[in-house]
């Protein structure tokens, strides 16, 4: 083998976390995990649903694959290299990405984009199966999990899951796998599991991914060890928390403007209208309406300072 093939051998070994086919025609459950370098949690949380699954004999039906998205961020643990690699996924733009070779790619982000594209177009271009595509976040701010999810029907399925169901977001950001993935006509949804490197984000996700398999039919609680600890501990985690939020509220940051949000502020804190809640280089900036707090940004890489939302 050449060194060229045998690094490639090597890379896709590390990019491929999780892998079990039971049949062809279950449903399909695609987990991204570490798409912004410094949320490896959800990396981590794959590779231990990888080992639950292989404790108890693998899948009931179906099938479940779990890979690494952005690998070069992720060892350096930082968001990004180039650019956000959840901002680009238009289809003109991965158009371009599949027709570039590889080596000609504008930025890190967009190699990474069509090394990825080679695991998921499979999933992504056929239609006879049931995909359903979770795309592995975590924050910078403490405070609740939750769950990304566009309107309509195929979010119905997702009920019920423990996690409050935040709608409007994923119109509010542009460019995001799990945008596309729905575009598509599949089934998409982000997890955010909690705050980076806290021991119970990594908890949150592999309690998400379990329940999430059970709900598609992949497994049964009653053959896999830990189950139900798993979903005890998620529905603790999501008991205080409102069921379903719609986005009312975003606040943008420019690269020139030095924004800083207020210290103490977390997932689901009630906030007021007029309340002071960050600053940048034009001042204060006050709440514009009253609602929840949702990610108030508290790491430097990021384009959103925080987001508002409000209860369905
Ligand atoms: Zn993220």
């Amino acid at each position: 083998m050449s060194q060229a093939a045998e690094k490639e051998k090597v890379d896709r070994n590390y990019r491929l976390l999780s892998h079990f086919k039971k049949d062809r025609d279950g449903a399909v459950i695609v987990a991204l995990a570490g798409m912004h370098g410094n949320e490896n949690y959800g990396v981590a949380a794959v590779r231990k649903v990888n080992e639950l699954l292989e404790q108890s004999g693998g899948l009931t039906a179906g099938e479940f694959l779990g890979i690494a998205a952005n690998m070069p961020a992720l060892q350096k643990r930082v968001r990004y290299l180039d650019e956000d690699m959840n901002r680009i996924w238009y289809p003109s733009i991965l158009d371009k990405i599949r027709r570039t070779p590889t080596g000609k790619m504008l930025t890190s982000e967009r190699q990474q984009i069509k090394e990825l594209l080679k695991e998921l177009d499979p999933y992504i271009l056929q239609s006879e199966r049931e995909v359903i595509f979770v795309d592995l976040h975590s924050f910078s701010a403490p405070g609740g999990l939750f769950l990304i999810t566009p309107r309509g029907e195929r979010s119905d399925k997702l009920v019920g899951l423990s996690t409050p169901m935040i709608f409007g977001i994923d119109d509010a950001l542009q460019g995001t796998a799990l945008r596309y993935f729905h575009e598509r006509g599949h089934t998409a949804m982000a997890f955010e599991g909690g705050m980076h490197h806290e021991s119970r984000t990594l908890t949150n996700m592999v309690a998400f991914l379990l329940l999430l398999s059970e709900r598609f039919g992949l497994i049964q609680p009653a053959l896999l060890k830990d189950f139900g600890a798993y979903r005890k501990h998620i529905r603790k985690e999501a008991m205080h928390l409102p069921q379903k939020v719609e986005l009312v509220y975003k606040h943008i940051i420019e690269p020139e403007d030095q924004f800083v949000m207020r210290p103490g502020f977390e997932n689901f804190q009630r906030v007021r209208k007029g309340e002071w809640l960050a600053n940048d280089e034009s001042g204060q900036i006050f709440s514009p309406c009253e609602g929840y707090m949702l990610m108030p940004l508290y790491q430097d890489q990021g384009d959103d300072g925080f987001f508002i939302v409000r209860e369905v």
